[in-house]
């Protein structure tokens, strides 16, 4: 039995801080893990300066909604999902992807979780677990599934290489230069013939 973990942001749907920054023009939103290696002062960060903007979760929500899926994304999975069972991993939460995840036909989601206060600001965030990734790629297989996985940056890297196989899809030239054991697809269709030739070269592994 033959399962595919795909990445989020990046592979499906935007970047959606980067993508929400500029479209609110709140450029501050920007700063990411690579500006603020310290993931709970940059999260905090951004809490705080939705609030400053006076924006409550169902006003996020509405601009999440509005970016959509990237281009083909929804054809892509549709048909993924006619052949594998298919399991998004993201280090996003459940309240900022679910516009999107509708839009996407409701694809199985593993993320992390944001708290409101009774008005709807956002006060804090859940993660469900570190790594949480690699430690789904692990479990899969101890579940005995075969375990094909695509996303686009550095945090996927660890479930990529747990994985029978791991693609990058669409990633930036310094992951493709730091990792080049995995293969590299730049649109859908070839990350779908990435995905059908590791299928077949992994199901003869035991
Ligand atoms: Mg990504």
């Amino acid at each position: 039995m033959q399962l595919v973990c795909l990445d989020l942001e990046g592979v499906l749907i935007p970047e959606i801080w980067i993508e929400f920054a500029q479209r609110t023009g709140i450029h501050e939103l920007r700063r990411t893990t690579r500006d603020e290696p310290d993931y709970d002062k940059l999260m905090t960060y951004r809490l705080n300066l939705l609030k400053t903007h006076k924006l409550g979760l169902p006003d996020i929500q509405k601009v999440i909604a509005d970016m959509g899926p990237m281009t083909g994304a929804k054809d892509f999975l549709d048909t993924l999902r006619r052949d594998f069972q298919v399991i998004i991993l993201s280090d996003t939460f459940y309240e900022f992807a679910m516009p999107l995840m509708e839009q996407l036909g409701m694809p199985t989601l593993f993320c992390h979780k944001l708290e409101t206060d009774a008005t709807g600001f956002l006060v804090n965030y859940h993660l469900r677990m570190p790594n949480q990734k690699k430690e789904a790629v692990q479990r899969f297989k101890e579940l005995r599934f075969q375990v094909i996985a695509a996303g686009d940056s550095y945090n996927d890297t660890a479930m990529l290489m747990e994985a029978h196989a791991g693609i990058l899809f669409h990633p930036p030239q310094n992951v493709i230069d730091e990792f080049p054991q995995f293969p590299v697809a730049m649109n859908y269709a070839a990350l779908r013939a990435e995905i059908d030739s590791a299928a077949t070269r992994i199901a003869s592994l035991t």
